[in-house]
């Protein structure tokens, strides 16, 4: 790394993916940039690991990334040389775990929805055509968004009281939620902005000569806690055109589009201005 570094830190869904055709292709020339630039582009979404690898290699992208919600980090074996603490290597990967383990929350499911008698499903229990139906992916992809190791997302067919009720559970449970763009997210004590964080302070003690600024760039409610760790911080808009308004962050730039046109010129921006 140099003497000054920007690292940016993006969500997938919504943000720097359409929402609706998973494509990234209005991001291209900020994602060109960065690649010109050498900008770490470093992927921090909800989706399993194994989801998040279809689009490092769709996005020529080598850098570590964030699966789950901020379940887990992994960084590429020999990355930078850079050294840290890690629990296992796993496919090429040091991975740094940060939620529960899938089972307790399976399990913790299951009472959930015993005790409430409220209708939801997690995406295990879907069937790949629901998915496919439900999100747009496709089957492969479905199939891979099915491989949880950290977090298990559900979905409520349900009001707003049901739902009220679903998170209260949740919460007493001892256990946390957080939402994204089409489901609720059930999980520990992981969120985006710990794993954010760890990884900040690895490439911080690996590079003590260089100044790093982190940027975040996220659209729905599991960002809120990466954008509040971050330096500089855009919210894009959602498909229908608004901001998530739950998300309050000192300094927040509104980028202008939705999910991968805001991405696009909100990157493109912060390097106009520098
Ligand atoms: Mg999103």
């Amino acid at each position: 790394m140099n003497n000054r570094k920007i690292v940016v830190f993006t969500d997938l869904d919504g943000t720097l993916l359409d929402h609706v055709t998973y494509s990234f292709c209005e991001a291209e020339d900020a994602l060109e940039l960065l690649r010109e630039k050498e900008v770490p582009l470093i992927l921090c979404s909800s989706k399993s690991s194994d989801e998040i690898k279809v689009y490092r290699r769709k996005l020529s992208n080598n850098e570590p990334f964030i699966s789950e919600n901020g379940g887990a980090i992994f960084i590429p074996e020999g990355y930078g040389n850079l050294k840290c603490e890690f629990n296992k290597i796993d496919d090429g990967y040091l991975v740094i775990e940060i939620g529960s383990e899938y089972k307790t929350l399976a399990n913790a499911f299951e009472k959930i929805k015993r005790r409430t008698g409220i209708n939801i499903k997690s995406i295990i229990e879907l069937t790949i055509d629901e998915i496919v139906e439900l999100t747009g992916l496709s089957r492969e992809e479905a199939s891979l968004s099915q491989k949880r190791e950290y977090t298990l997302p559900f979905i409520i067919d349900s009001g707003e009281e049901d739902i009220k009720n679903i998170k209260d559970e949740i919460l007493s449970s001892g256990l946390n939620y957080t939402e994204g763009t089409r489901f609720v997210h059930l999980m520990g004590g992981n969120d985006k902005g710990k794993a954010v964080n760890i990884l900040i302070d690895i490439f911080k003690k690996n590079f003590p000569e260089t100044s790093i600024t982190t940027v975040g760039l996220g659209d729905s409610l599991n960002d809120l806690p990466m954008l509040e760790v971050v330096d500089k911080a855009f919210l894009v808009k959602k498909e229908a055109g608004d901001y998530e308004e739950r998300i309050k962050v000192e300094g927040l730039v509104y980028a202008d589009g939705i999910g991968p046109a805001g991405w696009n010129k909100a990157v493109l921006g912060l390097f106009n201005n520098n």
